[in-house]
């Protein structure tokens, strides 16, 4: 990481859509109701670049897509998107047009606003897509992967993770080793987080004042998948891409969690630590 004064984000947090599933099967509690799985975009405001998107949440694409797959996909999870809550929409003028975004990973609700975002150059894992795009239509679909959420000029706007250089990450972030430095100034380190989907990474983030911020997408529905290893019910678990991956790198964030109380740890659909960080007014 770089030797210089440490270069910081400043964070924002947009909820883009939710969908409605029972919390039984995101992480085996005993009550079969229903519970409110927000989408999650984070806007990162970079001193030097700008406004940077990880990830885009759901989007009209995805509401309009008409593949079988795509139909399956919303039988299955159905979700609600207000036109107000498009990612283009909730971007104020300045970020009409941001200076990346960068997908945790391929899953609708995370690549659902993409076309919405024309001409945003693109940071995401290659090897992960490049294995999605060499499975069959039951593989692409067990991988909730919707090829035509990607605009047609993706190839050309997108640079891969794994291209980036890679960083040893400090004793901090034990049982995390390795990370990718997304700007060479260590204020964004992508962090490999397997098994919820093919080519996952969270975000680390540094924030002004020192303190850090751990996105990370899917590798936890729940905080309480990580804080409690409450794991998610066995059909999700089934559906998911390697659920023995998942679970060890919930078992990592376990670790990391609670040798490090303080830091805050974001999944992509819990409201909890979601309004942490408001209270903790992490985004100042
Ligand atoms: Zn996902």
């Amino acid at each position: 990481m770089s030797a210089t004064v440490p270069v910081s984000v400043r964070v924002s947090l947009l909820t883009v859509g939710a969908c409605r599933e029972r919390a039984w099967l995101a992480d085996g509690s005993r009550t079969f109701a229903y519970r409110t799985f927000p989408a999650l975009v984070v806007r990162l405001l970079h001193p030097r670049l700008g406004v940077i998107l990880f990830d885009t949440g759901y989007g009209a694409a995805l509401s309009a897509a008409t593949s079988p797959a795509a139909r399956i996909y919303r039988r299955v999870l159905p979700f609600n998107l207000a036109p107000e809550q498009e990612i283009d929409r909730q971007l104020g003028a300045d970020d009409a047009k941001p200076a990346a975004v960068l997908l945790s990973h391929f899953h609708p609700d995370h690549i659902g606003g993409l076309r919405a975002l024309p001409g945003v150059p693109i940071i995401c894992s290659g090897d992960g897509l490049a294995r999605l795009r060499s499975l069959g239509p039951i593989g692409r679909l067990r991988n909730a992967f919707l090829p035509e959420l990607l605009p047609e000029d993706f190839d050309a706007r997108a640079s891969a993770i794994e291209d980036r250089p890679p960083v040893e990450l400090g004793a901090e972030w034990s049982p995390f080793t390795e990370a990718r430095d997304l700007l060479g100034d260590g204020s964004l380190l992508a962090v490999a987080l397997p098994g919820h989907a093919l080519g996952q990474y969270g975000l680390i983030c540094r924030l002004a004042g020192g303190r850090d911020l751990f996105l990370v997408a899917d590798a936890a529905w729940l905080r309480s998948n990580f804080a409690d290893l409450a794991l998610p019910a066995w059909p999700a678990r089934r559906l998911l891409g390697d659920p023995r991956a998942l679970i060890a790198t919930l078992r990592r964030l376990h670790a990391l969690a609670a040798r490090r109380p303080d830091l805050l740890i974001v999944p992509s659909h819990c409201a909890e630590p979601q309004r942490a960080f408001t209270a903790g007014r992490h985004g100042d």
